[in-house]
């Protein structure tokens, strides 16, 4: 029986935070005033094992779950990763399998992931040009054409490519063009998400929101009127829309348009706690109960009660939500 929240909600879809490093320092995400040389990461021993999530995939698989996307921190980060790649696909041979990553590592790795069973990746790119790149990821160890390659790499071995990108007021909105074009040159879905409050650290401000329709505006001055695309999925995070040469523009609205009403997604945090919304203060240890000889069944039931008791919409309460509330940061939950 499909498992279903307080709103009715049924979950689909697992997002995986296999690690809260990264590479970038993305200025939004993890700013290196808070995620400096000083900063304390998970200690290997706090992270899930691979044996460890793959139990926690198993227990969802017969409540529901069709879709895992490895996420972080920088996924790729994770020594072995096909391994675990491997291992999902051999629990679900059905199961829709992604990855979430800024792309650094994934020229040398797509092939890699491609034959382990990932369906796709979503890779994030916020600039081509290569000082709103390098002040973006706030990073100087890669630019835009590394992120480029990683792209093409995994096109070549056949795997579904996506692009997301984060706009910032006065920061990239005009490289919002120059990566329409990138996109359309290799037949790739882009999707601008809207800055979010998403944790405590990133100085988040409404000002600096360009809605999804702004920039929907920028894009129709070079591509003509987009139209919305047909059957949408009421579980996708993002508004499509073709334009008259069937390019795909996805527009994740969550600040202006919330879409909290058809939220199937559970995230698992780099330490094994269960979080049911993006911006819950508060996860439910798994972790734990994997590690205290917890059987299927036990996790199952754990799950049910989590998932059952779950009325999170945190986006459409966002204008009434306490300034002050403690969120968990992005790379720790999983974006
Ligand atoms: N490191 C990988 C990457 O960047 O793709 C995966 C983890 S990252 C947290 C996942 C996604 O969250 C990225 O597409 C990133 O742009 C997005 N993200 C992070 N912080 C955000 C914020 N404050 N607002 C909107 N999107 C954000
Ligand atoms: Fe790292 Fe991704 Fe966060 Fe950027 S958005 S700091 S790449 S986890
Ligand atoms: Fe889902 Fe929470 Fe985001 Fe709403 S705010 S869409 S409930 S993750």
């Amino acid at each position: 029986m499909t498992l279903l929240d307080l709103r009715a909600r049924p979950l689909r879809d697992l997002r995986i935070s296999i690690t809260d490093r990264c590479n970038f320092r993305c200025t939004y995400c993890m700013p290196r005033e808070h995620f400096g040389k000083d900063h304390a990461f998970l200690p290997r021993e706090a992270l899930l094992s691979y044996e460890e999530i793959v139990t926690v995939v198993k227990a969802l698989l017969p409540l529901g779950l069709e879709k895992v996307r490895l996420t972080g921190g920088e996924p790729l980060l994770r020594s072995d990763i096909a391994v675990l790649v491997k291992m999902l696909r051999t629990c679900g041979p059905n199961l829709d399998l992604a990855m979430t990553t800024n792309g650094a590592l994934l020229k040398a790795n797509a092939a890699m992931l491609a034959k382990a069973g990932l369906n796709r990746v979503t890779v994030s790119l916020d600039a081509l040009d290569p000082s709103i790149f390098a002040q973006m990821a706030d990073t100087t160890a890669f630019t835009p054409d590394d992120i480029l390659e990683g792209m093409d790499a995994a096109l070549g071995v056949g795997l579904g490519v996506k692009v997301n990108t984060v706009v910032r007021k006065a920061v990239n909105e005009d490289e919002v063009l120059a990566l329409a074009n990138a996109c359309t040159e290799r037949r790739i879905p882009l999707r601008f998400i809207e800055f979010m409050d998403v944790g405590n650290t990133n100085a988040w401000t409404l000002d600096e929101v360009v809605s999804g329709r702004q920039i929907r505006e920028t894009v129709e001055t070079v591509y003509g009127p987009l139209q919305p695309e047909e059957g949408q999925n009421q579980h996708d995070v993002a508004r499509r829309y073709r334009t008259s040469t069937g390019q795909l523009f996805g527009f994740i609205n969550s600040v202006t348009q919330p879409f909290c009403g058809d939220c199937s997604r559970a995230r698992l945090s780099a330490d094994g706690s269960m979080y049911t919304c993006l911006f819950s203060s508060q996860g439910h240890d798994l972790k734990a109960m994997l590690r205290m000889g917890a059987t299927n069944l036990n996790l199952q039931e754990a799950i049910r009660t989590i998932w059952g008791g779950r009325d999170d919409q945190y986006s459409v309460e966002r204008q009434h939500a306490s300034s002050d509330r403690d969120k968990v940061e992005m790379s720790f939950i999983g974006g």
